[in-house]
């Protein structure tokens, strides 16, 4: 059994996660899907930190939950630590770290069979992916915002 407060307390969490996610999606590079590039992403994959196209949304529910945990930005609840680690990354981070060695010359694919071979590459067999990087990326901590 859940209290009055309880539940008050809990709607005001989330809407300060909405807060929090509708602010980061104004900032430039989470204006666009992260695989696809598609304008005005609405889902995420939160233990990646990722914004993206419904498109991609489903082609990473496909990869399976080890790989990809996905929610939707506004009809889904979050919890502290998923914001957290949205913070934490968000789609220029994610580019810097997945797709550092992806070719200069590179096209994004345009049809779902194609983009998710490119998802798979990039997210499940790290083809593009910065080795050099810290395993335990210290992220940006001072950014805390919960
Ligand atoms: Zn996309």
């Amino acid at each position: 059994m859940t209290t009055r407060s309880e539940r008050e307390k809990a709607q005001k969490l989330n809407e300060q996660h909405q807060v929090i996610l509708s602010k980061m999606l104004r900032e430039e590079e989470n204006k666009y899907c992260a695989d696809c590039e598609a304008k005005g992403p609405r889902w995420a994959s939160w233990n990646l930190g990722v914004f993206m196209c419904i498109r991609c949304a489903g082609i990473h529910r496909n990869l399976g939950v080890h790989i990809a945990r996905v929610k939707s930005v506004n009809l889904d609840q979050w919890t502290p630590e998923q914001i957290q680690s949205m913070v934490d990354m968000g789609n220029r981070r994610a580019r810097q770290l997945y797709e550092a060695h992806l070719p200069e010359s590179f096209r994004r694919p345009q049809t779902d069979q194609a983009m998710e071979v490119f998802i798979r590459d990039k997210y499940e067999r790290k083809k593009y992916y910065d080795k050099d990087a810290p395993a335990t990326a210290p992220v940006a901590s001072s950014q805390t915002v919960i």
